[in-house]
């Protein structure tokens, strides 16, 4: 069903998940979702990890090896006279956040309370909402499985967190909470 929706609210302390790098099977070590070092754990589920599968062993000697992220966003709308939480996967997320959940973990690392702000910056926006059952019997929200804004002055929230924390399109970014080098040396 199709639904003009308003965002109401966003619950910001969980916008992404992590996708084992190879297979790109859901990670599920609740630990890691918010660790903001996850260079200490090997971006693989337990069976590339375990098997070594070629792609996998390929991957670990390229030198980008970390988590990949997808969205997954839980938003309280209003339509008709109702409010619902609907989850939000990647695609419409993409739709609303303007960067991949990757780039957006990795503007929240050097800018604190992003998310948070993402939250604020979609409150009260109106969208037109491709709304489906949950194909799980196990799941029980609804999902947005497309999203299109109306107002015609909407940015995606990544542009408005730029202005926001000033940042530039350079990509030299200073973090400035940061107390020691990340080339330490001893
Ligand atoms: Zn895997």
């Amino acid at each position: 069903m199709e639904e003009l929706c308003t965002i109401v609210a966003m619950d910001s302390s969980n916008v992404s998940y992590t996708i084992c790098t190879t297979c790109e099977k859901t990670l599920v070590t609740g630990s890691t979702c918010n660790s903001t070092n996850d260079n200490d754990v090997p971006p693989f589920c337990k069976f590339c990890q375990d098997f070594k599968t070629a792609a996998a062993a390929a991957f670990i000697t390229s030198s980008s090896s970390r988590f990949k992220r997808l969205y997954r966003l839980l938003l309280s709308i209003a339509y008709g006279n109702k409010v619902v939480v609907v989850i939000c996967f990647d695609k419409a997320a993409r739709v609303l956040f303007g960067c991949s959940a990757d780039e957006f973990f990795d503007f929240e690392k050097v800018n604190p309370f992003a998310a948070l702000n993402a939250g604020k910056i979609l409150e009260g926006e109106m969208f037109q909402m491709k709304l489906c059952e949950p194909k799980n019997g196990n799941a029980q929200h609804l999902r947005a499985v497309s999203v299109v804004p109306l107002r015609s002055g909407f940015r995606p929230v990544i542009d408005t967190l730029r202005k926001l924390y000033r940042v530039g399109h350079s990509s030299h970014q200073v973090p400035q909470s940061r107390s020691h080098s990340p080339f330490q040396t001893s």
